[in-house]
C-alpha cells in the first residue's frame, strides 16, 4: 500500500509539473489576424497594370526538347527593360543562357557585407485545353476585371513575384536609395523544367566569381490562412530546405513456362513483394526541432490539452508524432515518403511471367540521401531475386538553411512589420524549385512568398483559373522594398 502511495503522489506531482509546465511555456492566447493593407490604391492599380502587361507574354515552358518561345522570352526581357527604367539605371544586367537574368544592384559603399539575392522565375507552366473553360479570363490576356482582381497564368508561380521584385526596385531608385551591399536579382527561365539552364547556370556563375552571398530568398512557401487543421491564425511558414526525391525500380526475372505448374513464386510475386515490403517499412516519423517549432508557434490558441501535449512534448513527442502523421501532408515533412506508384509483368494469364517490375517514388527528407535509400530498399526487401536500381536521376535533398541565421531573421522581421504580429514558423518544401541550385552560394537558403495562401490559392497553383488581386500584389511590392531596405539600407533615403 505505501508503495501504491508514492506511486500515486510522484503521479500527482508530475501532472502538477505538466501542468505548470504548459502554463508557464505556452499561455493560452487568441489567435491572430493579418494586419490590414494600406497601399495608395492608383499606384497598385498601375502595379497591377505592369503585371498584367508581364502576363501577356507567353513565356511556357513546356520540355527541353522544344525550344523557349524566343519571341516571347525576349519581348519579356524588353518589356522590364522598359518598364522599369530607374531601376536599370542603376542595375547591371546580364542574359543568361538566352533567357534568364541575373542583376547585380552594387554597394553604394562598401561595408564589407555578404551580398543577398532575390530569386524568381519567368517562366510559367502551359494552360492545358480541357481546363481553359473554367477561366473566367483567358489566361494570357492580362485582364484585371471589376473587383480588382488580376486574371492570367503566372500571376502567383512566379511573374507576381518577379514583377513585384521589380517594382520594388524600380521604387527604390527612384528615390535615390543605394544598397549597402550588392543585392543580386535572379530570374530564372526554366524553373518549370528543373532550372537547369536558368538557376543552375547562374549558380555556378556566381561559384566562379567567387561571390557567397549571406542569403537568399525564393518562391515555395507562403503564409499559410485555413490551410492548417486546428489553425486559425495565418502562419508565416519560411521554407529551410527542399526534399529530394527518386525512383527505384525493383525487378525480377525468371524462367516462364505454363502457369499449370508454377514454382511458389513467379517474377510478378517477387516484384510485387519488393513493393509491398517497403510500403510497409515507411521511414520513421520524427517529430523534429523545426516542426516542434511550428507546434510552439501555434500553441497559443489550441485548447489546453494541445497544449499541454506540445509544453511536454519530453513525455508526449512519440503520440504526438503519431496524430500529426494521421494528415500524410503532415506525414511528409517529417520523413522521406515512400510511394509504390507503378507494377508491370506477364503477358498473359496462363503464361507465367518472365519478367516483373515494381516502382516506388521516394520523396527524401534532407536527413536522408539518395544512397541510403537505395541501402534501406536493398535491406528489407533481401532477395537476392530481386534487383534494386534507380530509375533516371536522383535527386539530393537540400541542406537545411539555418532557422536563427540573418536571412531567416531579417524575412521574419519584415513579415511582422508589413503582415502584424503573426505566428511564424520554419518549414520544408516538398516540391522542386529553383532556390535548390544555389545552396553552395549562400549561407542560408529561404523559400517565402509574401502572400497569403488559401485552400483556393493552392489550386491555382499549376492549376486553373490563377490569379491575384491588386491588394494582395501591393503588399508583395511593399514587402520586397522593406526587405532592402531592412537587409541593405542602413542610411539610405
Ligand atoms: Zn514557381
Amino acid at each position: 500500500m505505501r508503495i501504491l502511495g508514492y506511486l500515486v503522489v510522484g503521479l500527482l506531482g508530475l501532472i502538477i509539473f505538466m501542468v505548470a509546465n504548459t502554463v508557464a511555456w505556452l499561455p493560452a492566447g487568441e489567435a491572430k489576424s493579418l494586419r490590414p493593407a494600406t497601399y495608395d490604391t492608383t499606384d497598385a492599380r498601375r502595379m497591377a497594370e505592369n503585371l498584367a502587361g508581364a502576363v501577356r507574354f507567353q513565356t511556357v515552358s513546356y520540355s527541353y526538347e522544344q525550344a523557349p518561345d524566343d519571341v516571347a522570352f525576349k519581348g519579356f526581357q524588353d518589356y522590364l527593360v522598359k518598364t522599369y527604367p530607374n531601376a536599370h539605371a542603376v542595375l547591371e544586367r546580364e542574359v543568361v543562357s538566352d533567357y534568364s537574368l541575373m542583376y547585380r544592384w552594387p554597394a553604394g559603399a562598401d561595408t564589407g557585407k555578404k551580398p543577398i539575392a532575390l530569386a524568381a522565375h519567368m517562366d510559367v507552366v502551359p494552360v492545358p485545353e480541357r481546363g481553359l473553360a473554367d477561366w473566367p479570363q483567358p489566361p494570357f490576356a492580362g485582364v484585371i476585371d471589376g473587383e480588382g482582381i488580376l486574371w492570367g497564368r503566372g500571376t502567383l508561380d512566379d511573374k507576381g513575384l518577379l514583377i513585384s521584385i521589380m517594382e520594388a526596385a524600380e521604387k527604390l531608385a527612384r528615390a535615390g536609395f543605394s544598397p549597402d551591399r550588392d543585392i543580386y536579382f535572379l530570374f530564372g527561365h526554366d524553373e518549370e523544367l528543373g532550372g537547369n539552364k536558368g538557376a543552375a547556370v547562374m549558380a555556378k556563375m556566381l561559384q566562379e566569381r567567387g561571390v557567397r552571398l549571406s542569403w537568399l530568398m525564393d518562391e515555395g512557401s507562403a503564409i499559410a490562412a485555413g490551410v492548417i487543421p486546428g489553425v486559425k491564425s495565418p502562419v508565416a511558414l519560411i521554407s529551410l530546405g527542399e526534399k529530394g526525391s527518386v525512383t527505384l525500380k525493383f525487378s525480377a526475372n525468371d524462367d516462364g513456362g505454363h502457369s499449370s505448374a508454377p514454382k511458389d513464386y513467379t517474377a510478378a510475386s517477387l516484384a510485387a513483394k519488393a513493393g509491398v515490403a517497403v510500403t510497409e517499412n515507411q521511414y520513421p516519423l520524427v517529430l523534429d526541432e523545426h516542426l516542434e517549432s511550428f507546434l510552439k508557434a501555434v500553441a497559443p490558441e489550441q485548447p489546453f490539452l494541445n497544449r499541454f501535449m506540445i509544453a511536454n512534448l519530453w513525455a508526449t513527442r512519440g503520440v504526438l508524432a503519431g496524430e500529426l502523421a494521421k494528415s500524410p501532408t503532415v506525414a511528409a515533412f517529417m520523413h522521406t515518403t515512400t510511394a509504390f506508384t507503378m507494377m508491370e509483368a506477364g503477358t498473359k494469364s496462363n503464361i507465367l511471367p518472365q519478367y516483373g517490375e515494381a516502382v516506388v517514388n521516394y520523396r527524401i527528407h534532407p536527413r536522408d540521401t539518395v544512397e541510403g535509400v537505395v541501402a534501406r530498399a536493398t535491406e528489407i526487401i533481401a532477395d537476392d531475386r530481386v534487383m534494386v536500381e534507380v530509375m533516371g536521376e536522383g535527386r539530393e535533398a537540400t541542406s537545411l538553411s539555418s532557422p536563427v541565421g540573418e536571412g531567416y531573421q531579417t524575412i521574419a522581421g519584415t513579415v511582422q512589420a508589413e503582415f502584424g504580429d503573426i505566428p511564424i514558423a520554419p518549414t520544408l518544401t516538398v516540391q522542386g524549385t529553383d532556390a535548390r541550385h544555389y545552396d553552395g552560394v549562400a549561407d542560408g537558403v529561404y523559400r517565402f512568398m509574401p502572400l497569403v495562401v488559401g485552400k483556393d490559392t493552392l489550386k491555382q497553383i499549376h492549376g486553373t483559373a490563377e490569379h491575384i488581386s491588386i491588394e494582395a500584389l501591393a503588399r508583395q511590392v511593399s514587402f520586397y522594398e522593406a526587405l532592402m531596405r531592412a537587409s541593405a539600407g542602413s542610411g539610405t533615403p
